[in-house]
């Protein structure tokens, strides 16, 4: 017994998919179904090793000569649930139910993010009475976890040089530009010597802590670059430190909120104390009103009897303090970030400390610059840094004939086109990155909290942008 209307398209199709398994990572299932859906069509597909699929569909009549067009979502879902819910994402179809027009999924994730842009894709390669150019419809995997399909897929299977991704939401919304990102590790060697000096506890927490994409431009306390700041104006006073270890952070793409270090000192107890305080006080107030709850405080530590020697903590502390991060650079005609970085982990070995750093920006030379600073202060104290991953970002395009036709088909509704960009990754990026040329726009339906159990669907929004859609096939 079907939930929605089986005799609308998109509808059926997303019921379809959503009984079939599809977490990131186990995406056998539906990549199976896509191509057994291409096959029973007669379409010509590929399926690749890291499951992505690609479905060709010939232009309709009279439009076989135009240039193709690439259609585009991610086949996996995020596989979030309330505590009490009992579904197992591995086995279990979603229950989806319906209440005031919004669709959503019993106690999980609702998946129409990207679900949505599937459906799009399967109602649109099984109406044969649409007009449209040549489609190549590409199905990624495993974007949720790092865009890794789009990432496998090879250049020959896409010969369109514009595309539409549709893992997107808003209905009258398009993006116009995404960050590409870098993964690098900067480097601080170490050496450790005996010590027999008094021992401390520095902790910086109460920090909110945040999205090192959307959040990075919010004056947000880094809890790993304000230790070291704390560290080094210490220094500055005269105090002489051995740092023994030393945390802070948990992933390289959040805003770090806690920051701890244990150190030995010979220092006066209750001057260390009052410099902590004072240093402290002025880093609450310039914080007040984007993390009042941030605190620095200083306790005693039992003794331990081995500490970096004093030169490295001191090269340490002045790498730490030096290191750029935060927002870098915004654009004034988008508002947002274009470069930033942020220290994200700190990683103690035996014998280095790792400043785990995520660098973004939609311009690979800007990227390169801000790696070659880093590099630059790491090698300054006999480091150097290794670059985890890259993926590229989509600058904006002044000139774009598929978002004029977007705007136009909008405008036909009497709705105007709303352009907006993201300091996130996307698989756009990926793909602008790839085929230079591209002209990109992305295009989906109303919903809302995507990635939370809460997530719905706008299911009149549903089918009215799929109308816009098809609309745009007709008219480009
Ligand atoms: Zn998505």
């Amino acid at each position: 017994m079907s939930v929605l209307d089986s005799g609308i398209p998109i509808y059926r199709f997303f019921e379809e998919i959503s009984a079939i398994p599809r977490g990131s990572g186990n995406e056998e299932g539906i990549s199976r179904y896509l191509a057994a859906f291409a096959q029973e069509r007669g379409l010509r597909h590929v399926r690749d090793s890291a499951n992505n699929v690609v479905i060709y569909k010939d232009g309709s009549a009279g439009r076989e000569q135009e240039p193709a067009l690439m259609l585009q979502a991610h086949m996996d879902m995020v596989c979030e649930k309330e505590s009490s819910c009992g579904h197992d994402f591995l086995t279990d179809p979603l229950k989806l139910r319906v209440k005031d027009g919004l669709l959503s999924a019993e106690g999980t994730t609702l998946g129409a993010d990207d679900g949505a842009g599937v459906s799009y894709m399967l109602a649109i390669l099984d109406d044969p009475s649409l007009s449209h150019p040549p489609l190549e419809c590409v199905f990624t995997t495993s974007e949720e976890t790092g865009m890794d399909g789009a990432r496998a897929l090879k250049k020959d299977l896409i010969t369109a040089r514009r595309m539409i991704g549709l893992d997107e939401e808003g209905e009258v919304t398009t993006c116009v530009s995404s960050a590409g990102g870098r993964r690098l590790l900067a480097r601080c060697p170490i050496l450790f010597s005996e010590n027999t000096y008094p021992c401390y506890l520095l902790t910086v927490t109460g920090l909110k802590g945040g999205h090192s994409g959307s959040q990075i431009d919010r004056n947000l306390g880094n809890a790993i670059k304000l230790g070291f700041r704390v560290l080094y104006q210490l220094l500055e006073r005269g105090v002489d430190i051995r740092i023994i270890r030393i945390t802070g952070g948990a992933k390289d793409n959040a805003i770090p909120r806690e920051f701890a270090v244990l150190f030995s000192s010979t220092f006066s107890p209750p001057m260390l104390e009052k410099y902590v305080d004072q240093i402290g006080a002025d880093l609450r107030e310039e914080y007040f009103e984007e993390d009042p709850g941030l605190t620095v405080a200083l306790e005693g530590a039992e003794r331990v009897d081995s500490a970096i020697t004093p030169e490295d903590s001191g090269a340490l502390i002045t790498m730490g303090y030096l290191l750029p991060n935060g927002l870098l650079a915004q654009s004034s005609r988008l508002g947002i970030p274009t470069v930033s970085l942020n220290v994200g982990v700190i990683i103690q070995t035996a014998e280095n400390i790792d400043f785990d750093c995520l660098l973004r920006s939609p311009l690979r030379s800007a990227r390169e610059d801000m790696s070659r600073q880093v590099e630059a202060v790491s090698s300054i104290f006999g480091g150097f840094i290794q670059v985890q991953g890259d993926y590229d970002g989509w600058n904006y395009s002044e000139s774009s004939p598929l978002r004029d036709a977007l705007r136009q088909a909008l405008a036909e509704k009497g709705c105007e086109l709303q352009e907006f960009s993201t300091h996130g990754g996307l698989e756009t990026g990926i793909f602008k990155g790839r085929y230079p040329q591209m002209d990109i726009i992305t295009y989906g339906p109303v919903m809302s909290g995507i990635h939370t159990p809460a997530e719905t669907l706008d299911l009149g929004s549903f089918l009215r942008s799929y109308e816009n859609l098809v609309r745009v096939l007709e008219i480009i």
